[in-house]
């Protein structure tokens, strides 16, 4: 269940479509007066069960955005709402919003049980201990629920404290970095299962991260967020495949970034006529991913000269030059080309037009 259909609607549809989970508008935020807007007329919104990704480099915007979700900050302009309702003006304790920071926050003198117990002010207390083991059990830790948080590892610990905001039974849960301080192997097999978990709970989260790759692979909507502006939202592989602008692009992975002179879905380019994705007139600026560029044998002089090479395995990357500029280009294993020679560059599909 995406929210989509709420933007698909047509302007002045009759239909009346149900309130997303939450919705944001117009959100702002400075913190000192003479410092830059920490987030700048922010809006989207979210159905529910859905999993967003607000996904951009350090100091963007992404925390100061979460905290006026959970209520920790209040907005300059702009309003929040939880199912069509104005929650702006709440505390954070009244919005049912559950959180999960870096540090997980476990209390240090609780056992495991204790700390999930603890969330379930909505439960009778007579019936918290069964829950709390139902809830540990989901995370896979049931095992251990007399355990102290400090005889757990990074990851368990994780899960208890994803057991703890669940348990809670929030309707939206906000995540910030919640995996950063696990190592490589275990973020990823944590963050499966988290997804895993949020998906069976049909819980909605808001996920922040500065990792692509973890935004991609997580969430059902990626929100790319760069100098406190919210630049495009769109579901994963459509923000990988056609950027909405260079910011965009680059901090999804690499791509070429062509200056091209368009006369309608083709444009002429240094790498010759390319395909484009929308229909222009004039000077355009374009996104061709490198996986998207083939290497053939150059017959000439002509062609694009290899500069440096990356084997990796399964493909290979490779940097080039032609006519004083870079190009990047990732093409499968089989075939190897080396330093210095001369290839043929052939664009293999549409390339993106870039917004300003
Ligand atoms: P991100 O989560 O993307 O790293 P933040 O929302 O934390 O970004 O920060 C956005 C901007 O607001 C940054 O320039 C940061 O320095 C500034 N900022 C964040 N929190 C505060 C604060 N409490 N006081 C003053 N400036 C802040």
């Amino acid at each position: 269940m995406t929210n989509l259909h709420i933007n698909a609607a047509p302007k002045g549809a009759a239909i009346r479509l149900a309130d997303p989970l939450l919705s944001v508008s117009g959100l702002n935020k400075r913190y000192r007066d003479g410092d830059p807007l920490a987030v700048e007329d922010v809006s989207f919104s979210l159905g529910n069960g859905e999993i967003l990704a607000l996904l951009g480099p350090s100091g963007c915007g992404k925390s100061t955005t979460l905290r006026m979700i959970a209520g920790f900050e209040a907005p300059d302009l702009g309003d929040v709402y939880l199912r069509g309702e104005r929650v702006t003006q709440l505390a954070p304790q009244q919005r049912r919003i559950g959180i999960v920071f870096q540090d997980y926050a476990l209390f240090p003198h609780m056992n495991l049980a204790q700390n999930v117990a603890f969330a379930m002010r909505h439960v009778p207390k007579a019936k918290r201990p069964a829950k709390a083991r139902e809830w540990l059990d989901l995370v896979g830790l049931a095992d251990l629920s007399a355990r102290m948080p400090d005889e757990l590892s990074g990851g368990q610990q994780q899960r208890v404290a994803l057991a703890r905001t669940l348990a809670a039974e929030p309707e939206l849960v906000l995540l910030d970095e919640p995996f950063s301080n696990l190592d490589a192997a275990l973020r990823e097999s944590t963050r499966k299962e988290v997804r895993r978990l949020f998906k069976a709970a049909g819980t909605s989260v808001i996920l922040v991260t500065h990792d692509q790759a973890e935004a991609l692979s997580f969430a059902d909507q990626v929100g790319v967020m760069h100098s406190g502006q919210l630049l495009q939202v769109d579901r994963p592989e459509r923000i990988y495949q056609t950027p909405a602008t260079a910011f965009v692009a680059e901090f999804l992975g690499h791509t070429n970034l062509l200056e091209g002179e368009a006369d309608g879905e083709i444009a002429q380019t240094p790498l010759g006529p390319v395909a484009i994705n929308h229909s222009r007139q004039g000077p355009v600026q374009l996104s061709l991913r490198p996986e998207h560029l083939a290497l053939s044998a150059a017959p000439d002089d002509h062609g694009a000269t290899i500069v440096e090479r990356e084997f990796r395995g399964h493909d290979c990357f490779y940097l080039l030059e032609h006519r004083g500029q870079r190009f990047c280009a990732i093409t499968p294993s089989h075939t190897l080309w080396k330093v210095g020679e001369q290839v043929r560059l052939e664009p293999q599909r549409t390339a993106t037009v870039l917004r300003d």
